[in-house]
């Protein structure tokens, strides 16, 4: 599960193989952070495998070798020293700006699911925070956060970022993500059902008490906040206004609040077709591809036999990204993507040539796509 993905130390684990799930199923964004190779969707593995086997595991090619013959374990050990190669070869770009040749500059941020992802994000050199996926905080405990515990996390996070901007995603649990004390019922198509803002919009006092954490710490920091699974102009408004009340609420308490960027998360069809309403009320769209793409072609993200035909390059997919950047642009706003389609080398310069003022990615996929965006 995530959570259980979240709780791994990587000092323990060189490697993961479920035989469930998808590629941007959660368990698998969280194994790339922590740059743990995983494979998943590999069924009856455990039928075949035992303690003391030899395994080889290939994250890039999603395949697993269990006691290869010395051959492919000589392939793969050179395989892995050419990675390690040019892996330290790229650190050439720390420090670097993200311009191409022609002057364009793309902001190159990183995806945190916890605080302590920071120490990675600043290894890579990542320009900021992208995507903080608060529902990690909510997760392995037996009750909410309180505020100031949430205030604690958030502050930690902007002030290790220095001036840099920290865009923190509102709760997004449900679907695959489910936190037992929410008592939330089972759900016949989850994905389809009762998460993120959904929920905060329906438990206000949840809802109000992260708005609450996160005022208060963009006083420290750079903060923008930013909500998933929009699918409407009435929830942007409504979350905008439950937003406002909380800052005058905390400037009569006497607390200090700072200039927050507001944005919202595209990942629903129906948030890119009225892409051009929602621009006029935020300050910035983020491309959640990772759910876009399951909605848009009809496929659980979670679903290992459907892997074959969760294509996130499907033509459908690129055109809804340019439209959005497009529809931000008009507005005179800006557009990234935060879904795992961003870190995509074979797309950054299409990504690029769209418009997209913005990729946030793995903080490992940092300087790879550095790498693709100066060179291009
Ligand atoms: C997405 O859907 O692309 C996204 C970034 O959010 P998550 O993967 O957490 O659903
Ligand atoms: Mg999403």
């Amino acid at each position: 599960t995530p959570s259980m993905t979240a709780g791994i130390n990587p000092k323990n684990v060189v490697g993961i193989v479920t035989e469930l799930g998808g590629k941007t199923s959660h368990s698998a964004i969280l194994a790339r952070a922590l740059e743990i190779p995983a494979v998943v969707a590999v069924s009856d593995f455990l039928g075949q495998v035992k303690d003391g086997d030899q395994v080889i595991l290939d994250g890039d090619a999603g395949c697993v070798f269990v006691n290869p013959d010395v051959s492919v374990e000589k392939e793969y050990s050179d395989k892995r020293d050419a990675f390690l190669a040019e892996k330290k070869e790229l650190e050439k770009y720390i420090g670097q700006p993200t311009v191409t040749k022609d002057g364009v500059t793309v902001e190159l941020v990183a995806n945190i699911g916890k605080p302590k992802d920071v120490e990675k994000v600043l290894e890579y050199d990542g320009e900021g925070v992208g995507l903080f996926r608060t529902e990690f905080l909510f997760m392995d405990r037996n009750s909410m956060p309180t505020e100031d515990e949430q205030f604690e996390a958030y502050k930690a996070v902007a002030e290790k970022m220095g001036g840099k901007r920290v865009i923190i995603r509102t709760l997004d649990i449900g679907a695959d993500k489910q936190i037992d004390y929410f008592g939330l019922d089972k759900e016949e198509n989850p994905a389809l059902g009762y998460r993120a803002v959904r929920i905060c919009l329906n438990k206000r006092e949840v809802f109000k008490t992260q708005l609450r954490a996160l005022c208060r710490a963009s006083a420290f920091g750079r903060i923008a906040i930013m909500v998933p699974m929009i699918i409407s102009v009435w929830e942007v408004r409504t979350v905008k206004e439950i937003l406002e009340r909380i800052k005058e609420e905390l400037k009569e308490e006497g607390k200090e609040v700072g200039d927050i960027e507001f944005g919202i998360m595209i990942e629903t069809p129906a948030s890119v077709i009225i892409a051009d309403e929602l621009a006029k009320e935020v300050d910035f769209f983020s491309i959640g591809t990772n759910d876009l793409t399951q909605y848009t072609l009809a496929i659980d993200r979670q679903n290992a036999k459907l892997d074959m035909f969760y294509n996130a390059h499907h033509p459908a997919i690129l055109r809804m990204i340019k439209m959005v950047v497009d529809a931000a642009h008009k507005e005179g706003i800006w557009a990234g993507i935060c879904g795992e389609l961003g870190a995509d080398t074979t797309l950054t310069e299409e990504f690029v040539n769209m418009g997209l003022d913005e990729l946030s990615v793995s903080p490992g996929m940092v300087l790879p796509v550095r790498n693709k965006v100066v060179n291009m």
